[in-house]
């Protein structure tokens, strides 16, 4: 069982190994307490202002352990040898302060690459949260569920290296060394991004980095925005009878002639990616290599976040309704038949019946366009008995 506290103002005393006990006492301070060290293994390597430091007394030494526990409101052990602790339990019961364990921290730096899913801290992974729990140092974009990341990253620094479309802060090759550099102090590095690590999320780039440097390194999967956002408005991106395959292309650079071509012969459903920009050229390019015009398309912006804004239409009038209604990044554009089976669509024909002032220039042949900010459970609670 777990209990909330508040720490704010309290003296906790951590009894450890300096390196084992780091995450533990950045949690600690990071919520407000005044902590004190009790380090068995001498002091700590980097200096820790606002923490007091106490070398470990000897078990037998009460007077020093009693001038220790007797003032603490809670002795987190993290991993003092059996005699110290056993004698700490039991001073500590005579006195009724509270005792409790952590876990060491990781003393081997190492990278984690974690996908962190399309926004929505609901929809990290549990191994995900438990990576972020363990972190020194995250380095995040701006893709990825950042809102939460100081609850979820409590004893870790967070470093934005937010990477927005065309503009890069911090370079890519900078962002790897710095992994690299981290990883080598000593530290749990989390590099957090958006839906999964490997999908058009240059996780592949950091991980070869890591290892061309002798740095440990592993990854956590994340939920992709590839099928994940589709989801968020009911579309599924295959469906018995309509769609047996999916395609998920990247619009960040103009796919050739030959791509679109292949893609239109291929059938199934299609999925771009930072398709916004190229959103035209894509659009003709498929209906030049001979998709019919008719063929149902969605694009989802803000999966997941209070704005989602979902628009319906047409293959042949994709482009103009994107242009019109000023779709913006981040946005998922689907493309196939699967776009006629999301719950939304009902929706936005209701709402084209009722032709309200923004629909005057919509015609419900060319483009079947719901505004309406519709948050993800709307989806699950119509998708009921
Ligand atoms: N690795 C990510 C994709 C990174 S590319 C993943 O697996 O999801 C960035 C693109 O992902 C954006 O341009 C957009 O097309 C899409 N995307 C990511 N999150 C999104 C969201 N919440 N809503 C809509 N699109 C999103």
């Amino acid at each position: 069982m777990q209990l909330d506290l508040d720490v704010t103002g309290r003296k906790v005393v951590v009894l450890g190994s300096a390196a084992g006990a780091r995450r533990c006492v950045a949690r600690f301070v990071r919520g407000g307490a005044r902590v004190t060290l009790v380090a068995t293994d001498g002091p700590p390597g980097t200096r820790l202002d606002t923490v007091r430091y106490v070398a470990a007394p000897a078990p037998d030494d009460t007077s020093a352990l009693l001038r220790l526990v007797g003032p603490a409101w809670i002795v987190v052990f993290v991993d003092p040898a059996a005699p110290l602790r056993d004698r700490v339990v039991e001073l500590a019961g005579h006195l009724r302060v509270m005792t409790t364990t952590e876990a060491p921290a990781e003393t081997v730096g190492a990278v984690t690459l974690v996908g962190g899913g399309p926004g929505r801290a609901g929809l990290l992974t549990v191994e995900a949260v438990a990576a972020l729990g363990a972190a020194d140092v995250v380095f995040y974009d701006r893709l990825a569920p950042t809102d939460d990341l100081a609850a979820l990253a409590p004893a870790a620094e967070l470093v934005d290296v937010g990477k927005t479309p065309f503009h890069h802060p911090v370079e890519q090759r900078s962002i790897e060394q710095l992994l690299v550099d981290r990883a080598r102090a000593g530290q749990s590095v989390v590099r957090l991004k958006g839906g999964d690590p490997f999908v058009f999320g240059r996780g592949g780039e950091e991980m070869l980095a890591c290892l061309d440097a002798g740095v440990r390194v592993r990854v956590v999967p994340g939920v992709s925005s590839a099928v994940a956002v589709p989801a968020a408005c009911g579309i599924p991106v295959t469906h018995r009878g309509l769609s047996h395959a999916f395609t998920v292309i990247s619009g960040h650079q103009r796919p050739s002639e030959a791509e679109l071509d292949g893609l239109a012969r291929l059938g199934g459903t299609i999925v771009v990616l930072m398709g916004v920009v190229n959103l035209e050229q894509i659009a003709t390019g498929l209906l030049r290599a001979g998709m019919d015009p008719d063929t149902p398309a969605a694009v989802v912006e803000r999966g997941y976040s209070d704005s989602q804004r979902s628009t319906f239409s047409r293959l042949g009038s994709l482009a103009d309704d994107a242009r019109r209604l000023q779709v913006a990044s981040p946005a998922v554009v689907v493309i196939g038949a699967v776009v006629s089976v999301a719950p939304g669509l009902a929706d936005a024909a209701r709402v084209l019946d009722d032709l309200p002032a923004w629909a005057d220039a919509l015609t419900p042949d060319a483009a079947l366009t719901s505004e309406d900010a519709r948050a993800p459970d709307d989806v699950a609670d119509r998708s009921g008995p």
